[in-house]
């Protein structure tokens, strides 16, 4: 089994999802006992998004390559970064590090495409919402067509990501508010709905939505078990 290295703690409420899941993943195909070999290095989010709301993208992408670097000295053979916004220095954090990196919305592209959809919604950070570099790779690598919440409504998911669920808050309050979005997205064609930053897990199930989910903290995690497992 090769040994993975996880970029977490944005925040460190998905990250304990990407454990259990790896875990539970390796666990199901090797028995019992088994479980993964892994790295987490896991950054106070308090700091992270203090810099991404400061827009000192080259800070953090300073701190990330870092920790890259830093998982690869320390034996790392496969890099994860547990979040969908920290991919805006993909790139950058792969080269550092020297090892290849397994990106989030490869897996999620995969199992929409998978799905025999060509259309979906987008809900994550304002940064993943609004930014190239998400949605891009969706488009030019998986085929898709990409639709993203209006304005307010954007600003609404943002604010909840940031406000509650990295701070483990989960209200039924914004559950409902969430499922007005992804009805909204529906309505305009959207087919399926990513959940595109890795806490939204923690509030929305298949249950609020008339369409498939997409879960990237599932399918990130399900990707690098895959990983693990195809390396033996
Ligand atoms: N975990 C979230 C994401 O997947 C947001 C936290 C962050 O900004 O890294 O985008």
């Amino acid at each position: 089994m090769k040994m993975l290295g996880l970029i977490g703690g944005m925040s460190w409420e998905s990250s304990a999802q990407y454990y259990r899941l790896i875990n539970e993943g390796v666990r199901a195909a090797r028995g019992p006992t088994a479980s993964a070999r892994l790295l987490l290095w896991s950054f106070d989010f308090a700091e992270i998004e203090a810099l991404q709301h400061a827009g000192d993208w080259a800070a953090l992408t300073a701190l990330m390559e870092n920790a890259a670097k830093g998982l690869a000295v320390a034996g790392a053979e496969q890099l994860l970064i547990c979040t969908n916004t920290m991919h805006l220095m993909a790139d950058e954090v792969e080269a550092a590090a020297g090892i290849p990196l397994l990106h989030i919305a490869d897996p999620a592209g995969a199992a929409i495409r998978a799905a025999g959809l060509h259309k979906v919604g987008l809900l994550g950070t304002a940064f993943t919402m609004e930014q190239g570099f998400y949605k891009d790779r969706l488009v030019q690598r998986h085929g898709l067509e990409v639709l993203v919440p209006n304005a307010d409504d954007r600003a609404l998911v943002h604010q909840v990501i940031y406000d509650e669920l990295v701070a483990g808050t989960v209200t039924e309050t914004s559950r409902a508010a969430y499922r007005n979005v992804i009805t909204r997205l529906v309505a305009r064609g959207a087919q399926g709905i990513v959940l595109g930053c890795t806490e939204i897990m923690l509030l929305i199930g298949a249950e609020d939505s008339a369409v498939p989910l997409f879960d990237t903290t599932a399918l990130h995690a399900a990707a690098a078990v895959n990983a693990l497992l195809q390396s033996d």
